[in-house]
């Protein structure tokens, strides 16, 4: 722990993000306070479930198609919770997501329609987590992935040049915040927002099997990170920057008006 750097409180807030994730309820776990606060800020959202969740069960009996239809209706009432403006579902096979081209262009079409400033994803170098555990495939492979839609495809005109033909201009995301990080630089203070979280992650409910010690869960959690920066409750992330603010987004904490433009 001793090599591991400052966690500094987050001070950048994006006009538009956009939340990648793998599967239905990995959002929810991973940044939904901040997607909450940033949204009661003035931010517009967009979630990307790579996935529809199909492979999320116990019972090897279960219909794979009945389980994906309920975890995207679960899906879209978490993500009415959290605020944002939309869900797209690209329905990649659960389990056996691939950083394929195919994925790719999928991911590009999304970034280049919606525009983000800032694209959450998974730390796709969390192969083991710090404090125990394997970072599911699927996680890993969503999150690199986002990156490789952001940096170069997306900005790239000549990446999947028939997008650009259909009116899907190249697009610049300035940041990149990756969450589920065994090296997070910045944590987001989500004391606010964070029972949101919870109600966002309790529409989940074919995933839970007991509320209580996942509540308990979620809270500790969300305790232990805000220790970092001294708040009541936290979400941490690794930032990349890659664009300098030409933008100019707003500050976090700053009003609506000031993340126009
Ligand atoms: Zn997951």
């Amino acid at each position: 722990m001793t090599d591991t750097p400052a966690i500094a409180p987050n001070t950048w807030r994006p006009a538009r993000f956009m939340v990648i994730a793998a599967h239905p309820d990995d959002a929810d776990f991973g940044p939904a306070g901040t997607a909450a606060r940033w949204i009661g800020e003035g931010s517009e959202g967009w979630l990307v479930c790579c996935t529809s969740g199909d492979a999320g069960a116990d019972d090897w009996r279960t219909d794979p198609l009945e389980l994906a239809a309920t975890r995207e209706a679960e899906q879209r009432a978490a993500a009415a919770v959290v605020g944002y403006a939309g869900v797209t579902f690209l329905h990649q096979p659960d389990g056996a997501l691939a950083n394929d081209l195919a994925l790719r262009e999928g991911l590009v079409r999304e970034i280049r329609a919606f525009r983000p400033d800032a694209v959450l994803c998974v730390d796709p170098e969390t192969l083991f987590y710090s404090d125990g555990g394997v970072n599911h495939v699927d996680h890993r492979t969503a999150g690199l992935a986002a990156v490789d839609a952001v940096y170069p495809a997306a900005r790239n005109g000549l990446s999947f040049p028939w997008l650009a033909r259909d009116g899907l201009l190249p697009h610049k995301v300035a940041r990149l915040y990756l969450f589920w990080s065994n090296r997070p630089t910045v944590a987001v203070d989500t004391s606010a927002t964070v029972g949101r979280k919870l109600e966002a992650l309790l529409a989940h409910a074919s995933q839970i099997r007991d509320r209580e010690s996942f509540e308990e869960r979620i809270r500790t959690w969300a305790r232990e990170e805000g220790e970092a920066i001294g708040v009541a409750a936290a979400e941490a992330f690794r930032v990349i920057v890659i664009e300098e603010d030409a933008a100019a987004p707003a500050p976090e904490g700053g009003s609506a008006t000031a993340a126009a433009g």
